[in-house]
């Protein structure tokens, strides 16, 4: 059981802090038709990790994938120059950011696809994605290609073994995500389901743990869409529950103007900020490790 990252196979213990679901390399301006949605491989990135490595983060993984302009060669760059774990995924995201051809073509092509880039490399390279990822439903809705990347993207997990996560929008459908990968009887140890902390409906959030999946409070520092506190207090309550062995983190970054070089709150935000507050309520740094650490480590290899 190894983690698949951007320079090869790695062992767990290699494997530090992580972020579960970020942007490094990235580029989102032709939908968004905002050039605020591009991401480089460049000075303010630097600043950004130099100062993630202070805080113990090693290890990101980035759930950019095809038609969201993911870059293996600048995230492999970047794990060199850095000494950092990365992680690249395969997949596609959402319908309206879906390219023309995922429209046209079949389940099982769009399978060899993303298997293709887990076994062989992506892009032409020969730098592999060690997840699939993030693999989205629009909002209050699974349209029908969002349907068929999904029964796409398991029958390439099952055949990889390689984890799998989601991207629910603003929080909702992931009860009918479940529903897709109980039908299908996926390994639900191998299933993160995303954004979840900006699910308000705990009995929902309780019910998706219940399946044995992991999933990821990974919009921390959003406060626009929802407050660190609120977020925070949501979390404690999961873990008073007894899901500490299923629950991971990480901030989402998506915006120029997240980044601290632009005066925004920047990646390291989940470690100086919001762990923090998780400690101020009680959280101990046993349970703060697994969802940095341990529960990254047990997701991600295969
Ligand atoms: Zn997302």
């Amino acid at each position: 059981m190894k983690i698949h990252s951007v320079a090869g196979e790695v062992a767990v213990e290699q494997v530090q802090k992580t972020m579960i679901h970020e942007h490094l390399v990235f580029d989102l301006s032709g939908v968004r038709n905002d050039t605020d949605s591009i991401l480089e491989n460049n000075d303010a990135l630097n600043l950004e990790i130099e100062k993630l490595k202070v805080n113990g983060c090693n290890t990101l993984i980035e759930v950019s994938n095809m038609g969201m302009g993911r870059d293996a060669q600048s995230l492999y760059d970047i794990s060199q120059a850095f000494n950092l774990v990365i992680v690249a995924s395969t997949g596609w995201y959402k319908e309206s950011f879906y390219p023309d051809y995922v429209f046209t073509t079949s389940k099982e092509d769009l399978a060899a696809k993303m298997i293709s880039d887990l076994t062989v490399g992506m892009d032409g390279t020969s730098i592999k994605a060690g997840l699939i990822s993030e693999i989205g439903s629009s909002l209050n809705e699974i349209t029908p290609t969002e349907y068929k990347v999904f029964e796409a993207a398991i029958q390439a997990q099952k055949e990889t073994g390689a984890p799998l996560s989601t991207h629910t929008e603003i929080g909702t459908m992931g009860k009918e995500q479940l529903a897709i990968f109980k039908n299908h009887n996926v390994n639900l140890k191998k299933i993160s389901f995303g954004h979840q902390d900006l699910n308000l409906n705990f009995e929902e959030q309780c019910l998706i743990l219940d399946s044995g999946a992991y999933m990821q409070f990974d919009t921390v520092g959003k406060n626009r869409y929802r407050k660190d506190e609120d977020r925070a207090d949501n979390l404690v309550a999961l873990l008073n529950k007894g899901y500490e062995d299923q629950l991971m983190l990480s901030c989402d970054i998506t915006r120029r103007s997240h980044l601290l070089s632009n005066n925004g709150y920047g990646y390291s935000h989940l470690f100086t900020v919001f762990v923090p507050m998780l400690k101020e309520r009680g959280v101990s740094d046993e349970v703060i490790e697994k969802m940095l650490v341990l529960n990254p480590r047990k997701f991600l290899a295969y």
